[in-house]
């Protein structure tokens, strides 16, 4: 099991050249710690109701400054994300920011240069490479890509190209099943056996991502995209399948709309935030107070299908992308404050190891086969039902085996089962008595009677023999009786 409490990670995006810059600073501090202080100008610190204080500081695990590209943040941040999902462990990268601030750049990237693929090509990209390298295993992957709008959720991955609206889509429901585990419905999983497969899926999906948006329908400012690789492996001949899920998330702006919408309301504290990151706020908070047992997971779709990822069987990191401009600042620190307080929220990843049934019950019926005649042995009790044809079969290549081996040592092993003994005897009866006996060839020329068996000395030793064969039938007989086989 890994402890670990969710690392976040900040982003600032570029300033556009109009745009007033010098708000921030970025600092290294000791431990591999990261602060970002924002500095609020004097003209806007009056806005804030409860404090005038200046300046805001914000520590991070690592801060991506305006220059940073996008391979810098994949290596930093996706990759080790991506190396624990390989080895069985579930992980989730999430973006938190106001519209514009970078969040789909980040996850997705950007369409005009190659260089811009943002964290799920280069995962997917990553994760390939990674199995193509490791031929111990036997490796499966899908993918899905849920998004969800107003409470609502649509499987993006659905082939039917002609949706022309969200709602065209497929509905997506949550069902709980008896151990509160959450399973999607309607949200299908596509299997990719490369990456180019995986590429074109995430295509398609953001192809149905941005038809479905119209200027009346601003999906993707308010709606959360969440694309999830499922990676399952096997080590060849093991019963054990590793699964584990890693989810890419572009959740919606966090930015909080004016009540009413006019403009000097706007650093008031009477905002609205989209709904579910509300929800993720209470749940966060829930999560941070320490001898809190109720999490409200349930509030919304999007905690719910996060559920695991806050506060459970993940490892979680949170991107907080930052649009660091004069106008934005009030959003900026509270997109740092939402960060802060993820920070504290502790994750306990388990490898996800389960055993395939198929195999478990070929496994299991043969131990059972091997206790069974191991009882049998023991108690002396014998099985009564008949044979079945497949046990048979098996008799007869034993003994055909023991039959035609020269070696006169040789035994003929059936184990202490009464049924298999009879068999063997009715079996050698029915070959002796196909080969036409009184052929006597067939039989030992002691127990026959050839002409030499007329000198005394044979006729004594005959004798003997005979005594000997009647005290071995007698003795098998106790034994037999006595139930010692
Ligand atoms: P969000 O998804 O948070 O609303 P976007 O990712 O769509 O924001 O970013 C808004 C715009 O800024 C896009 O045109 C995007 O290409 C650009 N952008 C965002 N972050 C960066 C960056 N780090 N470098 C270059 N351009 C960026
Ligand atoms: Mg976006």
């Amino acid at each position: 099991m890994v402890k670990q409490t969710i690392q976040i990670y900040a982003r600032v995006k570029p300033l556009a050249r109009r745009q007033q810059a010098g708000i921030y600073s970025v600092g290294e501090d000791e431990k591999s710690a990261s602060s970002l202080e924002i500095i609020v100008p004097r003209d806007l610190a009056d806005g804030f109701v409860n404090n005038k204080r200046e300046s805001y500081k914000f520590k991070f695990q690592k801060i991506f400054d305006q220059e940073a590209k996008q391979d810098a943040v994949f290596e930093s941040i996706a990759k080790p994300v991506a190396e624990c999902a390989l080895a069985g462990y579930n992980g989730t990268i999430f973006a938190y920011g106001q519209t514009g601030s970078g969040k789909t750049f980040t996850i997705t990237g950007g369409a005009e240069r190659y260089s811009d693929r943002g964290i799920i090509p280069r995962t997917l990209s990553y994760i390939f490479q990674q199995l193509e390298k490791d031929s111990s295993k036997v490796y499966t992957t899908h993918v899905s890509y849920l998004e969800i709008y107003n409470e609502c959720g649509y499987d993006l991955l659905n082939p039917r190209h002609e949706a022309s609206r969200l709602e065209d889509l497929p509905k997506v429901t949550i069902m709980e099943d008896p151990d509160q585990n959450i399973h999607l419905k309607n949200l299908s999983l596509q299997q990719a056996t490369n990456e180019e497969e995986a590429l074109n899926l995430l295509f398609l999906g953001d192809t149905n991502r941005m038809i479905a948006e119209t200027p009346m329908n601003q999906a993707s400012t308010r709606s959360h995209c969440i694309f999830t690789i499922h990676i399952s492996s096997k080590e060849p001949g093991s019963a054990t399948i590793r699964r584990s899920k890693l989810h890419l998330v572009d959740l919606a702006g966090s930015e909080r709309v004016a009540k009413t919408g006019v403009g000097g309301q706007l650093l008031t504290e009477a905002k609205y935030i989209n709904l579910s990151l509300h929800y993720l706020e209470q749940v966060i908070i829930a999560l941070a107070e320490k001898h809190r047992s109720h999490i409200p997971y349930r509030n919304s779709m999007m905690t719910s299908v996060l559920r695991d990822s806050l506060g459970g069987n993940c490892m979680t990191t949170m991107i907080a992308t930052l649009s660091l401009d004069k106008r934005n600042i009030d959003e900026s620190i509270s997109t740092c404050r939402f960060a802060q307080r993820v920070a504290l929220i502790k994750n306990e990843a388990v490898l996800n190891e389960e055993i395939d049934p198929r195999l478990m019950i070929i496994q299991l019926k043969k131990v059972i086969q091997e206790l069974k005649d191991e009882l049998a042995m023991v108690t002396g009790e014998q099985r009564t039902e008949e044979l079945t044809q497949e046990e048979l079969l098996q008799l007869n290549e034993i003994i055909k085996t023991f039959l035609e081996d020269p070696d006169p040592e040789s035994t003929l092993d059936v184990g202490a089962d009464m049924r298999k003994i009879k068999h063997c005897f009715n079996y050698i009866k029915q070959l002796i008595n196909r080969t036409n006996i009184p052929d006597r060839s067939l039989l030992s020329p002691d127990i026959t009677g050839d002409e030499d068996t007329n000198t005394p000395e044979k006729k004594e030793e005959l004798k003997k023999l005979r005594d000997l064969l009647h005290q071995r039938d007698n003795e098998i007989n106790i034994l037999y009786e006595t139930g010692f086989i």
